[in-house]
């Protein structure tokens, strides 16, 4: 076995591989980028490198290290047939197949040929060079990037006269995306679900496979909760999509961990191949909790060209496992990405959490916005599904939005507990996996909490409390919520929000904890503060609340936040675009700037009508979330 492997990845996959290798007493040597640390802390060694795509960068740090291999987590380099073949010309192993199977495997057309000859089901289609896609007469169809990787550049083709557009716009994004713009198309699964099997092959010719996964609810293409085993897999269904698998996975030579992707017909049952991952994938750790295997010591054990010990019948499937993917995101704002610093975190007792984040991290738009994976097991899928929704609750993450909340609405949806699940399952529900509730009792909650620091440590004269003779005074917060800026007014024990009815509430902190009572209703809040912002989060989902001070634009009175005509950016990310310059004249709804973060575009426009009086950003800026673009006086 290696006694020093390089990690060239980053964030929780990074952690992940590190915690194995320390269990079997191997030297971890990690990479890192200026500024992005949170993985540093579990190597023995670290190396600066300008970027994690830097393959010669990387390499210096395997030789200068004495590192013997290097495993490429998933992401960046590990689906490089060219990375592999520079290790190899070093002599440092490749934690992964040999480059030639992940040529193989890489391209799409190539695969779904290669696989077919050995005998696996395919999705019916047709492939360039030898095709023309245009002749192409069955639909609904979808077209796919040859090259194509994270559901990017694929399109839905419902009729024939929408095939010619949808080609053209496929292979536009597919050239940008991957460089390359070679297509296929293929019948489009009805009521489809992703069902994928989870391989590990040793340089003996010994090939296994662990079991299925299911990953049925994607949001445009991607994953977001993933279980083992499926609630749709029968035992003579997984031994015949495990057979074809393995077959699969021999018929390009696969040594290592492998994922062959199914897509299969809801209805009938029937299974098709996709594609094949040829890495260590972001849902692995439900298949290692039915199987009770690290995948990551698998790994480890064919790359050093060691037996993996496994025989088929020895691969028991125990209980059942779950994982939700913690985004940066905003699923009230079209999932938007978010950014900020981590203030506070608190993570789940009962459950594996991978994940990449710490206190004090500031998550930007540099990286893909997964923060962590929270991960359970029970004896049964029903026990999962609860224990997943428990955990999420106790996940706490204050200093930027998460999709949390979304998360635990997905868990706990009837149809998703019944296992009744397909690919557009997420985006028919969508309507009903944002829940609000709570909003006006975290602003209750903040409203207390900024009054008793006004209050200070009890000098009368120092007091903000209203206090006069006769009768307290009301004590006006304006305070600043996603929904717009709030009057809320205190005085004593009694809140009133906006204007409605006068509430009975008083708030008791302890460290970092706010317990809110109103109208005899209690109700636990943890948060941290952040200059003139206090973060509050209840049962994964979190609130932020700005307190405006007299001077703050937006503070003139009668402003709301529409009126103070300041133009914020809704996500971290870089300016590609101005379009206004202070002087000019704008309409409502007119676009100011174009921001972008994670290769997607964002229109921010003018809240009202009137004069640009200021432009802070230029093009190529990168901009936190939040910072001012533009200020519109109305
Ligand atoms: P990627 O390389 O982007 O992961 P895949 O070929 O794995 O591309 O497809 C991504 C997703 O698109 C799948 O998980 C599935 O939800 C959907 N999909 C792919 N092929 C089909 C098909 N023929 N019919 C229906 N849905 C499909
Ligand atoms: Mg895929």
């Amino acid at each position: 076995m290696f006694h020093t492997v390089l990690v060239a990845n980053r964030g929780e996959i990074a952690i992940r591989v590190m915690e194995t290798l320390d269990g079997l007493g191997i030297a971890a040597v990690a990479v890192y980028t200026a500024g992005d640390l949170a993985h540093v802390a579990g190597a023995d060694r670290a190396y600066q490198i300008p970027k994690y795509l830097d393959m010669e960068a990387i390499l210096a740090a395997a030789r200068d290290s004495g590192a013997q291999a290097i495993h490429p987590g998933y992401g960046f380099l590990a689906e490089n047939a060219e990375f592999a073949r520079r290790c190899a010309g070093e002599g440092i192993v490749f934690i992964g197949p040999p480059p030639a199977a992940i040529e193989a495997m890489g391209d799409k057309i190539r695969a779904k040929a290669t696989v077919a000859a050995a005998g696996v089901p395919v999705v019916p289609g047709a492939a360039e060079p030898g095709d023309d896609l245009l002749t192409w007469a069955e639909f609904p169809a979808l077209i796919k990037p040859s090259a194509g990787g994270g559901g990017k550049g694929m399109v839905v083709v419902r009729s024939a006269g929408e095939l010619p557009a949808a080609l053209e716009s496929a292979r536009r994004t597919a050239q940008a995306a991957f460089g390359d713009g070679t297509l296929l198309i293929e019948r489009y699964i009805d009521s489809p679900r992703h069902i994928e099997i989870q391989v590990m092959a040793d340089a003996h010719g010994n090939v296994v496979h662990l079991g299925e996964r299911e990953c049925s609810l994607q949001r445009r293409h991607q994953k977001i909760i993933e279980e083992a085993p499926s609630p749709f897999v029968t035992p003579e269904m997984r031994e015949e999509m495990g057979r074809a698998a393995v077959e699969a996975a021999r018929s390009v030579g696969y040594v290592g961990a492998g994922t062959i992707e199914f897509i299969v017909d809801g209805r009938t049952g029937s299974f098709h191949f996709m594609e094949m991952n040829t890495r260590l994938q972001v849902e692995h750790p439900v298949t290692e909790e039915v199987t009770r295997l690290d995948l990551v010591k698998l790994q480890l054990l064919a790359a050093a060209g060691e037996p993996l010990g496994l025989t088929q019948d020895s691969v028991r499937l125990n209980g059942h496992s779950v994982e939700a993917r913690v985004y940066a995101e905003d699923p009230a704002r079209g999932f938007l990405p978010t950014g900020g610093r981590v203030l506070l975190l608190r993570e789940p007792r009962d459950a594996r959490v991978d994940s990449g984040i710490e206190e004090g991290v500031v998550v930007g738009s540099s990286f893909d916005p997964m923060l962590s994976k929270v991960i359970v097991r029970d004896e049964t899928r029903e026990g999962a599904l609860q224990a997943l929704d428990r955990a999420l609750a106790e996940t706490t993450i204050l200093g930027l939005t998460t999709n949390i909340p979304f998360l635990r609405a997905l868990t706990t949806h009837p149809q998703v507990r019944a296992g009744e699940l397909d690919t557009g399952l997420v985006e028919r529900l969508l309507p009903t996996l944002t829940p609000s509730e709570g909003a006006e009792e975290a602003l209750v909650a903040a409203a207390l909490y900024f009054q008793a620091e006004a209050i200070g440590d009890g000098d009368p004269w120092a007091s903000g409390d209203g206090w006069r003779l006769g009768e307290a005074a009301w004590t006006t917060w304006r305070l600043e919520s996603r929904q717009g800026v709030h009057r809320v007014l205190v005085r004593g024990g009694v809140v009133t929000v906006d204007g409605g009815a006068e509430l009975t509430a008083s708030a008791r902190r302890t460290g970092t904890e706010l317990v809110l009572t109103v109208d005899g209703r209690a109700t636990r809040f943890e948060t941290a503060r952040d200059g003139d912002s206090l973060w509050l989060g209840r049962k994964g989902a979190v609130w932020q609340v700005r307190r405006h001070r007299i001077g703050d634009p937006g503070d003139r009175p009668g402003a709301g936040k529409a009126a103070d005509g300041v133009v914020r950016s809704p996500m971290p990310g870089t300016v590609l675009l101005v379009k206004a310059q202070p002087g000019d004249e704008v309409d409502a709804g007119q676009a100011l700037v174009i921001v972008e973060a994670m290769k997607m575009e964002h229109t921010v426009t003018a809240p009202h009508a009137g004069t640009v009086k200021d432009v802070p950003v230029r093009a190529g800026q990168s901009v936190d979330m939040d910072a001012v673009l533009v200020v519109v006086e109305p």
